[in-house]
């Protein structure tokens, strides 16, 4: 794989942009709030793919809403971590199947693979990276963390 410098603004606008079609067509409200400094160091097809699954994922749960069907990406920079959040307000993740999201083949979709979150997973770690997941009746939030790109110095 090759590594480069990859802004996340730029790579998380494609990748929803890509997705836009089935965003109106699910009457989805999203929004984003991307720091143009979040730069990270990595693979941009690789991490494409994460974006990709996540916000398909987001899409699927926010469907099964009757009522306001909302996705929010933000990120954060703190120190040397860039963090990135993407929200979505579909029904809960329970706490048995929230052990499990990540394992290969896991899906309670009726046409799922169940390797997108196994994969991202993947993709993340090689980064150096974490991926983490919270539910409640709220929202349910997946949450990754890169190391941010500094310049050689
Ligand atoms: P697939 O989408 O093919 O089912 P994934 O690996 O992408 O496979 O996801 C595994 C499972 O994790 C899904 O089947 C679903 O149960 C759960 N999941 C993932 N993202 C969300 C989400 N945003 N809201 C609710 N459940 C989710
Ligand atoms: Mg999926």
């Amino acid at each position: 794989s090759k590594f480069e410098m990859i802004s996340m603004k730029s790579l998380i606008e494609e990748v929803a942009d890509f997705l836009y079609p089935s965003i109106v067509d699910g009457n989805i409200n999203i929004s984003s709030r991307i720091d143009p400094e979040a730069i990270v160091f990595g693979d941009k097809n690789e991490l494409k793919q994460v974006f990709l699954n996540i916000l398909m994922n987001a899409i699927d749960a926010v469907r099964e809403n009757k009522g306001e069907r909302n996705i929010t990406i933000h990120t954060d920079i703190n120190k040397e971590i860039v963090s990135i959040s993407i929200i979505n307000n579909g029904p809960p993740i329970s706490a048995e199947t929230l052990k499990l999201i990540f394992e290969p083949f896991y899906t309670t979709k009726k046409l799922g693979t169940g390797i997108g979150l196994y994969v991202s997973k993947n993709i993340i770690e090689n980064h150096n990276g974490k991926i983490s997941c919270f539910s409640n009746n709220e929202k349910t939030m997946f949450q990754i963390k890169l190391p941010i790109y500094k310049d050689q110095e």
